[in-house]
């Protein structure tokens, strides 16, 4: 099921608890990294939603984690606001990432493939250099690739999870921003994906939430260290939102018919509800907005 027929634009005067439906997803497992192909219920990413307004018009973007879920409803965000796009996902991920270079391109804007693993240092150099002669420049990034697998008992979590979730989580990010610097003019972006988990950290999510809580703080310092050069850092801290990292073991099974609907407004999010705060981050509109994490959680407070 795709629920997109059911939304109205972004900018339509709506009720937000209705605006989407309460979704109670059957448990189901999915091998990491999930797909959007695979996913039940399907979800919003705004194919058929998203209202492009000239926000970002001419901009080149890099967004890591962009074949699917909230990486995927941005990068259609950025092209339906005048975007060309350079898209990083898994292999394994072609199939979700042909779908969103599919919608791009009817914007009729650029896309990038660039599939590769950001655990590897190469890697994240080679991402950044793909992106550069794709797009013939840059821009905008959002560093927007994580990994969650949730484990109930600390014994259980391995040196292997530990290392992997903090590689590609928060040292990938800085490759890749580190890569990106010289590339990047003067009124570039970067916008770093977060999580509610940053604040209130759930009992089975303890390397992942100490990452989520790494990425506030490293972009809080690193937007005052670019600030003189015109490059400005912030983040989105997203609550529950329906997306395939749920079902590839990030959340524990007996969890998924629940998910989200304890959030005030009763429901998870859709993917293409984040799309406005990383548009807005990356968009001139927020000249002053330095340093910020936007929270989109659904009324779920964070500090
Ligand atoms: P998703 O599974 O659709 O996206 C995560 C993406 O990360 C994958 O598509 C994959 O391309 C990428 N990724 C993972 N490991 C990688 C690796 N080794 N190399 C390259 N790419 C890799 O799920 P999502 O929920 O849209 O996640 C996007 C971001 O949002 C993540 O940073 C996640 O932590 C964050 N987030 C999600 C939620 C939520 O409820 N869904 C809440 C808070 C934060
Ligand atoms: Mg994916």
């Amino acid at each position: 099921m795709n629920t997109s027929a059911q939304s109205t634009d972004q900018l339509t005067f709506c009720d937000p608890v209705t605006r989407f439906p309460e979704i109670t997803p059957p448990k189901q497992d999915q091998p990491e990294p999930g797909l959007d192909a695979e996913l039940i219920p399907g979800t919003d990413r705004g194919e058929d939603s998203y209202r492009g307004t000239g926000r970002l018009e001419g901009r080149r973007a890099l967004i890591t984690g962009a074949d699917s879920g909230i990486g995927a409803a941005v990068a259609i965000a950025f092209a339906r606001e005048g975007a060309d796009v350079a898209l990083n996902y898994l292999p394994a991920e072609e199939e979700d990432a042909q779908h969103v270079a599919g919608v791009i391109r009817e914007a009729g804007r650029t896309a990038v493939l660039i599939p590769a693993d950001l655990i590897d240092a190469e890697a994240c150099r080679e991402v950044v250099s793909r992106a550069v002669e794709g797009l013939g420049g840059l821009d905008a990034l959002v560093n927007n690739a994580g990994k969650q697998i949730a484990v109930e008992k600390f014994e259980d979590l391995t040196d292997e999870q530990w290392t992997q979730t903090y590689t590609v989580n928060i040292t990938a990010m800085a490759r890749i921003v580190r890569e990106a610097l010289p590339h990047l003019p003067a009124g570039s972006t970067i916008v770093n994906t977060t999580s509610i988990q940053a604040y209130s950290p759930s009992p089975h999510l303890v390397d992942y939430a100490s990452t989520k809580a790494a990425i506030n703080n490293f972009s809080k310092g690193l937007a005052q260290q670019l600030a003189p050069r015109g490059i400005r850092v912030n983040a989105v801290a997203p609550g529950p939102i329906w997306t395939p990292l749920q079902v590839s073991d990030g959340q524990p099974k007996d969890a998924l018919p629940e998910f989200g609907k304890s959030t005030p407004l009763g429901r998870a999010g859709q993917p293409t509800e984040l799309a406005p705060a990383f548009v807005f981050l990356t968009s001139p509109e927020s000249s002053y907005v330095l340093g910020e994490t936007l929270a989109v959680t659904g009324g779920n407070p964070t500090p």
